[in-house]
């Protein structure tokens, strides 16, 4: 299989792991000389939560682990090219560090790490309610929920600011110094770096949408169905109030058997 030692025994434990994920390429005479496997983000097994991949594709030269494999990703699916840059870069790391000990697992942990950090889910942001657009920064906390940084970034500072103004109209001797971020969907304690979550531009959808609010056609019309309703009403002596239903009488009560 191979003549190197390390490399049997690192292929062994790949296999062991990966089963039928991976798959070693071998030469005439059955020497391993590369391998390949599919990296999923870390997801707890649920696939539907898998939303970007990419093919590993790992050459490993006369020599390895003395001399660091090649390696090569291959169809990437939902990541932008910076990303499989940092991979890239990250992986040349590992190789310098690992220079003469195996780092095929290794390389397989960086990839997946990056790639379950760019998992972009397809659901909602719970904070500001637009969805998660590509290049758009998010993250994922531990009980798996999904928000911009940059929402939970000021989620967290209003909870921290509300819990400070709290504190401060109770009896000092209820005070309590410490503030617990939460989870916003779940209310699991979570604990993030706000400045550097601030660091995170807003939501993709956020920016682009429109400005200023400009009522539809539709909308219009809807107006001044309202105004003529709301001179009805006052004509006939009350108003009544959308939210509760009362009827609020006018200060010229018109004309009698009004619709009191
Ligand atoms: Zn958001
Ligand atoms: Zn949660």
């Amino acid at each position: 299989m191979h003549d190197d030692e390390r490399v049997v025994d690192e292929l062994e434990a790949l296999k062991a792991i990966l089963m039928d994920e991976l798959t070693v390429k071998t030469d005439e005479r059955g020497i391993a000389i590369g391998l390949e496997t599919e990296v999923f983000p870390w997801t707890a097994l649920d696939t539907q939560q898998q939303f970007v991949r990419v093919m590993l594709d790992i050459e490993l030269p006369p020599g390895y682990p003395d001399k660091p494999p090649r390696v090569c990703l291959r169809n990437p699916r939902g990541l932008d090219d910076s990303v499989l840059d940092t991979i890239d870069q990250q992986i040349r790391e590992k190789c310098e560090e690992y220079l003469g000990q195996p780092v095929i697992f290794e390389i397989i942990e960086v990839v997946k790490e990056n790639l379950t950090a760019s998992n972009v889910p397809c659901c909602q942001c719970c904070i500001c309610l637009y969805g998660f657009r590509e290049g758009d920064h998010f993250t994922k906390t531990h009980c798996y929920h999904y928000f911009h940084s940059h929402c939970l970034a000021g989620h967290l500072t209003a909870s921290e600011r509300i819990f400070r103004e709290e504190q401060d109209k109770l009896p000092a001797w209820q005070q309590t110094e410490k503030f617990q971020a939460v989870c916003p969907v779940c209310r699991a304690p979570i604990k993030y770096d706000v400045t550097e979550l601030s660091t995170a531009p807003p939501p993709i959808d956020v920016t682009e949408a429109p400005r200023s609010f400009e009522p539809s056609e539709e909308l219009r019309v809807l107006q001044q169905q309202m105004a003529a309703l709301f001179l009805h009403q006052k004509r006939r002596g009350g108003i009544i109030q959308e939210e509760n239903h009362l009827l609020l009488l006018t200060d010229e009560p018109a004309t009698a058997g009004g619709n009191r």
